[in-house]
């Protein structure tokens, strides 16, 4: 064949996160005994109320077509949870329900961005991000939030990194991989800068409810009437409410976009799982306790294994705020180990630890792993006695 694929995709990578799942998976298959910390997703099953509740919108006939930027009572379910959680008003024209956050992500550059025009992402950054710009024409512009600074970026880096061409910023509060959170403080000096250059805010906000301790989630639209006009509020109900294969996610912002991006779907994927629509429906609307049963079990869990990561040689470990990753400077533990990079020291976790991490390089942040503790207390520690086993050996 000596026609050739499109130009756009020849710098697309895979998402590292789910390849190593994949592999591991394999791993796992062909009789291994590994220990994934690489998955992004909870390890509850979806709420019964919600499980009911698609089932019952099955057995009433509710299996066609909806209308393509989501049926009208998500729209309302999702209005009443903004304004109650954060005081914002939307009405159904500026809510689009999508695929999945990622894939209204997806949708929401492909109507944003010309080619050349710039995206600025801060690093550690979710590994789709970037590559979903560029598959847009974008080009993703890098600032970095240092370990000191708390993996975050500040108002100033991001004014110096504005040229004519950015068109948008996004932020990830709380973030996947690092589990922080920017304070309102922050986010209102953010916001500033925003207002000043004319540019988007695309805040991602899928780890919402994974929030620990005193910390508290504010959306940056929330800060000022100007600042909800820029802001495109992104989330969905994969990490909240442990739906990753129901596949919802939604956008609440201008008018323009999100009636744009209808248009996009209504040509490339008609509404999301009609099903799926009907069990976030009772996600919103139904009793919310399970959301806080998982926090607090995530919150347990990290108050657990936190301070043994600390303890292993040469993994220097920020305690995060929320979502439920831990990003460990692991640069010192590779050196000492033998390695290269922290790329090849987390290869060597999978086979000869049997413990599955993400390396950093994915999240642009080399020096990192990621590790999920969305698994039970056992299995953490046991990968934790691994990981260290295999450290001090090869010290
Ligand atoms: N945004 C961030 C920061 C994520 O970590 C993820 C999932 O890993 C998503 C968006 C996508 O979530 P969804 O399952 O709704 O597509």
């Amino acid at each position: 064949m000596t026609k050739k694929m499109s130009s756009r995709v020849k710098t697309l990578s895979p998402s590292t996160t789910l390849a190593i799942t994949a592999k591991a998976k394999e791993m796992k298959e062909s009789g291994i005994d590994v220990i994934g910390l690489g998955a992004g997703e909870p390890d509850y099953n979806t709420p019964d109320n919600i499980l009911e509740a698609a089932y019952r919108s099955m057995i009433e006939g509710k299996t066609k077509y909806t209308p393509a930027g989501g049926l009208p009572a998500l729209k309302d379910a999702i209005i009443h949870k903004l304004q109650k959680d954060q005081g914002l008003n939307y009405t159904r024209k500026e809510v689009m329900i999508g695929i999945g956050a990622k894939h209204v992500l997806y949708t929401l550059f492909q109507v944003m961005l010309d080619p050349g025009d710039e995206v600025i992402i801060p690093a550690p950054y979710w590994v789709s991000y970037p590559e979903q710009v560029k598959l847009a024409g974008g080009v993703p512009v890098h600032i970095e939030g240092s370990s000191a600074a708390q993996f975050k970026v500040t108002a100033e880096q991001i004014r110096e990194a504005v040229t004519p061409r950015t068109k948008a910023i996004i932020i990830n509060s709380p973030s996947n991989p690092t589990g922080m959170i920017y304070s309102r403080e922050e986010l209102v000096q953010i916001a500033e800068v925003c207002k000043e250059k004319d540019i988007w805010i695309v805040s991602d906000e899928i780890y919402e409810k994974l929030i620990y301790g005193e910390e508290q989630h504010i959306s940056i639209a929330q800060l000022s009437d100007d600042a909800k006009q820029r802001t495109l509020i992104i989330n969905g109900v994969s990490k909240s409410y442990s739906m990753t294969g129901w596949r919802i996610g939604y956008i609440a912002g201008n008018v323009e976009v999100v009636s744009a991006m209808t248009d996009l779907a209504s040509h490339s994927t008609s509404n999301p799982t009609t099903t799926s629509q009907y069990a976030t429906i009772e996600a919103y609307n139904g009793p919310q306790d399970t959301v806080e049963t998982m926090r607090k079990d995530f919150e347990s869990r990290l108050e657990q294994v936190y301070p043994q990561f600390v303890a292993i040689p040469g993994f220097k470990v920020l305690k995060p705020q929320g979502a439920f990753y831990l990003l460990p400077d692991v640069s010192e533990a590779a050196k000492n180990t033998g390695f290269a990079n922290v790329d090849d020291f987390a290869a060597a976790l999978l086979t000869k630890a049997n413990v599955a991490v993400i390396p950093g390089s994915g999240f642009g942040s080399p020096d990192t792993i990621r590790l999920s503790y969305a698994t039970s207390i056992d299995l953490l520690e046991e990968a934790i006695r691994r990981i260290r086993t295999f450290v001090e050996e090869n010290w």
